[in-house]
């Protein structure tokens, strides 16, 4: 019953927005984003992210949810064009690949964004089960803590 609420909900969400052709895809668990101290990556519709989807913190999806919104707004090609000029340009004025990957403009949108809670629309495209907020992710994995605890003792 929930599912089929939730089904009609996105939908007219899709209707609201005009986001019927946006679906990205997260894929879980990609650990070799480790080695380059990225928590996600968007090589748009797929979602990379390093964890699994319990261990993901919601503000990653909104981090990365922002930055499907920047390709929706932008378009696909000027997002990848920007990126990539600003990587090549802080590596030739001698940054490092870190700085390069973390400091454009669309970098900068996505982490201040990363701060609010997860919107329908986010929950909804990135078909997320989890908590809205990282408060939120925090207390429920406590409560799960003192849960498996208590039914151990
Ligand atoms: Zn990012």
């Amino acid at each position: 019953m929930c599912k089929i609420i939730c089904k009609s909900m996105c939908d007219k969400i899709d209707i609201i927005h005009g986001s019927k052709n946006i679906k990205p895809r997260f894929i879980y668990n990609c650990s070799f984003l480790k080695r380059f101290e990225l928590d996600g990556i968007v090589l748009y519709p797929y979602i990379l992210i390093q964890t699994s989807e319990k261990d993901t913190k919601p503000s990653i999806i909104k981090h990365e949810m922002t930055h499907v919104y920047q390709i929706e707004r932008d378009g696909v090609v000027c997002f990848y064009y920007k990126t990539l000029k600003h990587i090549f340009k802080t590596l030739i004025n001698g940054g490092s690949i870190i700085e390069a990957m973390t400091t454009s403009d669309y970098e900068i949108e996505a982490y201040k964004k990363e701060k609010y809670r997860l919107s329908y629309r986010d929950v909804c495209l990135s078909k997320w089960n989890g908590a809205v907020t990282n408060k939120m992710y925090n207390k429920l994995n406590k409560l799960n803590k003192l849960n498996k605890l208590n039914n151990n003792s």
